[in-house]
C-alpha cells in the first residue's frame, strides 16, 4: 500500500472544509446526513469543528452489482434519518468518484422538502464524473486509484486506517 495522505494532511483538509461550512451557514442551524459507511471517520471529525446549532443523521446508500450489470440500482436506507423538512440539510460523503451515489441521494431527498440541499466530499477522483453535479465542498482532489482508510473499506476491511493508501496489485484478492 502506498500513503496518499497523512493523518496530518487529511486533519487539515477537514479543518479547512469546516471553516468553509462555518463562513457558509454562519449561525443558521444545519442538518448533517452522513452516507454510511464510508462517511463515519469524517463525520466523527467535521461535526466536532462545526459551531452552528447542529443536528447529525446517517443513511446507507447501497448499489447491487450483478455479474453482468457494471452499475446496480442505489437503494437508500433513510429509516434513521431525522425529519429534514424545512432544514438546512449538508450531505456527508467519503468519495465522489462517477457521482451517481451523490446525485441519486440528493435527489430522492429532494421529496423530502428541505430548505436547502448541500454536498461535502473528502475526496473526489479527477477524471471519473458521470452526472451533471458537483459537490459544494470538496476536501482533496485525488488521481483515479482505489484508495482506502479513514473510512473507505476494501471488502470492508481498512476502514480504521488512520491515513489514506492507495492499493496496489499485491494487496488485492
Ligand atoms: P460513485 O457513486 O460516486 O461512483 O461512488 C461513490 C461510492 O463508491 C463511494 O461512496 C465509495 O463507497 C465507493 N468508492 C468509489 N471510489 C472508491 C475508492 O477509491 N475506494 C473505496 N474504498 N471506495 C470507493
Ligand atoms: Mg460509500
Amino acid at each position: 500500500m502506498k500513503t496518499v495522505l497523512t493523518a496530518d494532511e487529511l486533519h487539515a483538509g477537514v479543518r479547512r472544509i469546516a471553516a468553509q461550512i462555518n463562513a457558509h451557514y454562519q449561525n443558521q442551524p444545519l442538518t448533517t446526513i452522513g452516507i454510511l459507511t464510508g462517511s463515519v471517520i469524517l463525520l466523527a471529525d467535521l461535526i466536532r469543528l462545526i459551531e452552528m446549532p447542529l443536528r447529525v443523521g446517517v443513511l446507507q446508500a447501497r448499489s447491487y452489482h450483478g455479474a453482468t450489470t457494471l452499475r446496480g440500482e442505489l437503494t437508500i436506507y433513510d429509516e434513521l434519518m431525522p425529519d429534514i423538512t424545512d432544514r438546512d440539510v449538508l450531505l456527508v460523503d467519503d468519495i465522489f468518484d462517477t457521482g451517481h451515489t451523490l446525485h441519486q441521494v440528493i435527489q430522492r431527498m429532494q421529496d423530502l422538502n428541505p430548505r436547502s440541499i448541500k454536498s461535502l466530499v473528502l475526496l473526489r477522483k479527477k477524471g471519473r464524473q458521470e452526472v451533471d453535479m458537483e459537490p459544494d465542498f470538496v476536501g482533496f482532489e485525488i488521481p483515479d486509484q482505489f484508495v482506502v482508510g479513514y473510512g473507505l473499506d476494501y471488502q470492508d476491511e481498512y476502514r480504521n486506517l488512520p491515513y489514506l493508501a492507495a492499493l496496489e496489485e499485491s494487496d488485492l484478492r
